[in-house]
């Protein structure tokens, strides 16, 4: 019998350590092993990625491609540009392959490609293995095991893990690998010359191919930003392996910080070094396997004499947070990312009439903040504008590190929807997709239904006040002064409402609260704007307008919008 030749597809497993998809791939014992990356133009395309995730990106393939060359100097990660769509008949057919072998996705996405991409290794004759690797449980198993229901609360996540059974050990890296096969391609002669416009968002890439399907050089390799045409990264955050690894290393090395994990207890104000482990990202791209993490603090939290925390506060409860995220979005699919159709998501008509009348399903009333007022919100929030100082300079460490604390991020989802601008969640999520390095899509879409209240967590009479929270954490201010510098020179008393500040001694301290932050000087000194609105009051709008949804009750598949009006379904 031939032995086999097989790709390993990697997409969301840019590591070797515990990798179940590539150990099933190493066991076929292949005569050649094709280790790629298909350039997808759903992500170069549609999805919003700034600067600073693809510069992420990057780093991880090219840290991927090192180590794979450790293992065997023939070998490396090939980066092919081209959808795998179209692409695997091609590289069935000239690699004469046997095998291809991947990580499961249960991203909507993911699983309508890769369903497409299976069925054309059937008929190519090429038998497909996969496996679970990038959450703590098989998603379709815990779905199952939650009575085929969406995992909408942590206690239903770890009820149906008791049932699943213990979460598996990770897997050790290979020691060696394979030789790849001759990567020539003929069939590159037939794709157009020109170059990929990765910023065009709207365009539908599917069937369509990129210019050098082996790069520039012809050889596969991963691009620098420059050749993509993108602005140079902002963050300081790298992405990797080996510095996923080293920074794993380096926390459990701390037992009692890993021990003792409270999340509630971290600081959101915290920065060099942040409070929480910041290995987010490295989940995201798969640099980090989840298992890895859950059982390296696991190990600590057994062997640890003092009282250690538990879930869903401790880190490993965390990991849950994200498998229950992960189990709705894999239940629900393509709905689970916006009200409209979503069972579980709570319809809230945001900016629109807020009544509904019963006999004619027309939702009627008053505007709560009607659709340009809401715009003005969101653009100042957007662009750290607001005017309180608390969720400027959250926003602006966001934009330019793409990262923030968790609270940080409950801060300014609430603001932005049901504590502050009553703007439609999915709005900011779209924010936080383009900025995020570790933007997750079910963790993203989660986590502002959460904090929306739409979903997952329902007291919206829970609001945070962007001038008492983060002076429970930071009476200084240090944060703000970090990343709003407008303001450094303000005292404690001031900091987080300038706007109090007398006029002379705003002059003294050298910036003037003024306007809507559009201009950054008045009389030559700096502007840092006036708040946009009164919070105690629009607080107490938004609570009203959730209430009335609430009384309501519908949800995203109960609703439509028909002729510019929303109607009971
Ligand atoms: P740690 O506190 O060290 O936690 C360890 C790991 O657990 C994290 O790396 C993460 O993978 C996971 N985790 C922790 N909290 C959560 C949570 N609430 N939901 C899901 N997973 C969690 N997380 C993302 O990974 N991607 C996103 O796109 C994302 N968007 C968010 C949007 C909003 C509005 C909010 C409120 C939260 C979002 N989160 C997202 C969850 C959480 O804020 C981040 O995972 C966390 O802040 C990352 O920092 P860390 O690695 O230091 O976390």
């Amino acid at each position: 019998m031939p032995k086999p030749r097989v790709i390993y597809w990697f997409r969301t497993d840019l590591r070797l350590h515990d990798s179940p998809a590539l150990k099933a791939a190493l066991d076929l014992k292949p005569e050649c092993l094709y280790p790629i990356w298909t350039w997808d133009p759903h992500y170069v395309y549609r999805a919003r990625v700034g600067p600073n995730r693809w510069q992420y990106l990057l780093d991880c393939q090219s840290d991927l491609s090192k180590s794979i060359t450790k293992l065997n100097l023939k070998s490396k990660l090939l980066l092919i540009r081209e959808a795998p769509q179209t692409l695997f008949p091609k590289l069935f057919k000239q690699w004469k392959i046997t095998h291809l072998v991947f990580e499961k996705d249960t991203d909507a996405y993911g699983r309508e490609r890769d369903q497409k991409v299976m069925a054309l290794a059937k008929e190519a004759g090429v038998e497909v293995l996969v496996r679970y690797g990038r959450t703590l449980y098989d998603l379709d198993e815990l779905v199952e095991q939650n009575n085929g229901k969406p995992t909408m609360s942590i206690n239903q996540v770890q009820a149906a893990g008791k049932k699943i059974g213990k979460i598996p050990r990770p897997i050790a890296a290979p020691k060696s690998l394979p030789d790849p096969g001759d990567t020539g391609l003929d069939f590159e002669q037939e794709v157009p010359d020109s170059k990929p416009d990765i910023n065009a968002k709207q365009r539908d890439g599917v069937e369509e191919s990129y210019t050098q399907l082996a790069g520039p050089n012809g050889d596969f390799a991963v691009p620098t930003m420059e050749e993509l045409g993108l602005k140079p990264a902002t963050t300081q955050h790298r992405g990797g392996e080996t510095i996923a690894l080293k920074m794993l290393d380096d926390i459990i090395a701390n037992e009692d910080y890993t021990a003792t994990f409270e999340k509630p207890k971290t600081a959101p104000t915290a920065f060099e070094p942040q409070a929480t482990t910041l290995l987010s990202p490295h989940l995201h791209f798969g640099s980090l396997s989840c298992r890895e993490f859950y059982w390296r603090c696991q190990d600590v939290v057994d062997k640890y004499k003092g009282h250690a925390s538990q879930p869903p506060t401790s880190l490993t409860g965390q990991l849950l947070f994200r498998d229950m995220y992960f189990g709705a979005q894999a239940s629900l699919g393509y709905a689970f990312g916006q009200t409209y159709g979503n069972p579980q998501c709570r319809f809230i008509p945001w900016h629109l009439p807020s009544k509904i009348d019963t006999s004619s399903g027309l939702i009627t009333g008053e505007y709560l903040i009607d659709n340009k007022q809401a715009d003005v919100y969101f653009q100042r929030w957007r662009e750290g504008r607001t005017g309180f100082p608390w969720i400027d300079a959250l926003m602006r460490q966001l934009k330019h590190e793409g990262w923030i604390h968790h609270l940080g991020r409950h801060a300014v989802a609430c603001f932005l929807t049901r504590g502050g601008c009553y703007v439609d969640w999915e709005r900011g999520a779209e924010v936080f997709e383009e900025w995020l390095i570790d933007h997750e899509a079910a963790c993203n879409i989660g986590n502002w239904q959460w904090l929306s209240c739409t979903a997952f967590y329902a007291q919206y009479y829970r609001c945070y006040s962007p001038i008492a929270f983060p002076q429970k954490w930071d009476k200084e201010g240090n944060f703000v002064r970090k990343f709003v510098p407008e303001l450094d020179k303000f005292p404690q008393k001031y900091i987080y409402e300038p706007w109090k500040a007398p006029i002379t001694d705003q002059k003294k301290w050298g910036c003037i609260i003024k306007g809507d932050g559009s201009e950054t000087e008045v009389d030559g000194k700096r502007a840092y704007p006036k708040p946009m609105f009164d919070f105690s009051t629009q607080r107490e709008v938004c609570i009203q307008g959730l209430k009335n949804a609430y009384r309501i009750g519908l949800h995203g598949n109960d609703a439509k919008v028909l002729d510019g009006t929303w109607r009971k379904l």
